[in-house]
């Protein structure tokens, strides 16, 4: 019996999918990476854009039509639920209920359509998880969840309330991927900084980065997704000690003006959040900070969006996700704010963002030019150059050879744009 697992969205469904293989590969199934071969295709989903959720709803029908048995794991399982079987889907997997997809295939191969949306987390073998989407660096889920309710999204619906895992856990699976030659790990979660607050006895993010500094195979750690209420300095400082741990923090602001922050419900003013980055490069001065923004929530104002671009030149943001506002359903703002404002005036919006955006990054990027900067290189690109990291998160290209994917190399940039950096390996 043969499986393909096709992962939409974030890097945490990448993780999510790994673990559904694990699962399923110690069952006896085979795990493929060809969708046409397969008798059965599982979509590890994401709903949290419009966009996303459409592509999901029409790869049911595509894969209905070639006579595949469907499951369903990821956030469009706890969205839809059992609505999916109306779409011929054979099984839904909630996304704590990983550990029971093998039991689900088995059902569903003998014509039985089950939804299955146990909390299971305390159970996933992490330890043994192997990693699928690269030799040398793993996603390490820390904490499931998020308990912020910002109005506009759809992850406390899908994904729950927040759960951290036993710090103890985590090192003992760190440790184990060395052995298999992983050296850059990125801690996951939705509200990353959240991590052992519900543990109640101590642990925080700050302790794990402190902790997994100490373990000599890994050579570079990164986090995600950043809360600025939850945002610890004891994160800055273990940055600032630590030559391993990645110089970027992404920490999302989503909108200029306290009027809308407030609408969003997120918990902090513009003027905390503008007083945190400060703290922060206080701490760590050379800190790459990067943010998403959304355009065109309900209610913005041309006031509201000045704020927003204020910010933007204030700040500027090393990188920036840039969104335009589309309701959720099930979200507090699909239910009682009215989308009001037009779409041809969020198209310019944002327009207006990434453009400024772009010069932001062309000026920050030839603070660059002539450096001799320490790369991870990570993979082979299209155009014959390979792609890598430094230490703030920013992408260069190199020409380069297969044998050095996952090895450190010292790159001399010698052209910037707005996007990557182009060098050569002078080391
Ligand atoms: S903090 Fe992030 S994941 Fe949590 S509700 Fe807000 S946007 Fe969603």
């Amino acid at each position: 019996m043969k499986i393909y697992i096709k992962t939409f969205g974030c890097q945490m469904n990448e993780n999510d999918s790994e673990v559904a293989q694990y699962y399923l590969e110690q069952d006896g199934f085979e795990v493929i990476d060809n969708e046409d071969e397969a008798d059965v295709v599982i979509l590890n989903t994401c709903v949290v854009r419009k966009k996303a959720e459409d592509k999901f709803f029409s790869t049911i029908g595509e894969l209905r039509k070639k006579n595949k048995k469907v499951g369903i794991m990821g956030c469009g399982a706890e969205k839809e639920r059992e609505n999916l079987f109306r779409r011929g889907v054979n099984f839904v997997i909630g996304t704590r209920a990983i550990p029971r997809i093998s039991e689900a295939v088995e059902l569903s191969l003998k014509n039985k359509k089950v939804a299955f949306f146990d909390d299971l987390l305390d159970q996933i073998d992490y330890k043994n998880i192997l990693r699928r989407s690269s030799k040398y660096h793993a996603w390490i889920t820390i904490i499931y969840g998020c308990n912020r309710f910002c109005t506009y999204c759809i992850v406390p619906y899908t994904r729950g309330r927040e759960k951290s895992r036993k710090m103890s856990e985590i090192l003992e699976e760190i440790n184990n991927l060395t052995k298999k030659g992983i050296k850059e790990i990125t801690f996951l979660g939705q509200n990353v900084d959240a991590y052992g607050k519900d543990l109640n006895d101590g642990t925080s993010l700050a302790k794990l980065l402190h902790e997994t500094s100490k373990i000599d195979e890994i050579e570079r750690i990164w986090f995600l997704t950043s809360y600025p209420t939850d945002f610890s300095l004891e994160i800055a400082y273990e940055i600032a000690n630590s030559p391993k741990i990645g110089r970027n923090i992404h920490l999302p602001v989503q909108h200029g003006s306290n009027k809308i922050l407030k609408k969003m419900n997120r918990r902090y003013t513009i003027e905390e959040y503008k007083e945190l980055i400060k703290k922060i490069r206080e701490i760590v001065p050379d800190a790459s900070i990067t943010s998403d923004i959304i355009v065109g929530f309900p209610d913005e104002t041309e006031e509201d969006f000045e704020d927003t671009v204020k910010l933007v030149r204030e700040i500027e943001f090393e990188r920036l996700n840039l969104a335009i506002y589309s309701p959720r359903e099930g979200t507090i703002a699909w239910k009682y704010f009215e989308d009001n404002v037009p779409r041809i005036v969020k198209t310019r919006r944002m327009a207006y963002i990434l453009n400024l955006q772009k010069e932001i990054n062309r000026k920050l990027n030839e603070k660059y030019l002539g450096k001799e900067v320490e790369v991870i290189v990570e993979s082979e690109g299209k155009t014959g150059y390979f792609y890598g990291r430094d230490i703030r998160n920013k992408i260069i290209a190199f020409k380069a050879s297969p044998d050095l994917i996952g090895k450190k190399v010292i790159v001399k940039v010698n052209k910037i744009t707005a996007g990557p950096l182009y060098g050569e390996i002078i080391k």
